[in-house]
């Protein structure tokens, strides 16, 4: 009975959170700007509404020349290839990002509190930032590869 109680309370939890997070959504989601007129639904789909693309279906998982990740919306330079890492998750994964490249909000979604990030200069969302990164930062930024456009180095 008690563990009841608490699963109910929890669950009281995360819907007082959503409403008191509500007006903020709202407002965020108005600060994302499409700059980007050839980007397909899919790609609308993961930046404005948030969603994520299937595991192992980006061709950047196995991008490996020197160069740069770009926003694919704005064009805003975000990682160096150096960051990039295979963390085995299907997702092209970066231990950092370039200086003020995103900005990060904390998401309740799917009932897990994780710290997603968007891009600094249009606002659209990439990914999620997770601390179990290998090297110095501890960080892996898992990006949608559908968000990125990279551009090799001469
Ligand atoms: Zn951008």
């Amino acid at each position: 009975m008690k563990n009841f109680r608490r699963k109910i309370l929890k669950l009281f939890g995360f819907s007082y959170l959503s409403i008191i997070l509500l007006p903020y959504n709202l407002l965020y989601s108005a600060t994302k700007k499409i700059i980007n007129p050839k980007l397909t639904k899919e790609q609308k789909n993961i930046m404005i509404n948030e969603s994520t693309e299937r595991p192992f279906s980006s061709p950047l998982n196995n991008e490996k020349r020197k160069g740069f990740f770009h926003c694919a919306n704005c064009d805003a330079k975000l990682f160096s290839s150096t960051a990039k890492f295979d963390s085995g998750t299907g997702w092209p994964s970066f231990t950092e990002s370039l200086p003020g490249a995103f900005k990060t909000k904390i998401d309740y979604s799917l009932g897990m509190k994780r710290i997603e990030y968007h891009c600094a200069n249009c606002g659209v969302h990439h990914g999620h930032v997770f601390d179990d990164g290998p090297g110095s930062t501890q960080k892996r930024f898992c990006n949608n590869g559908l968000c990125l456009l990279f551009k090799p180095e001469n």
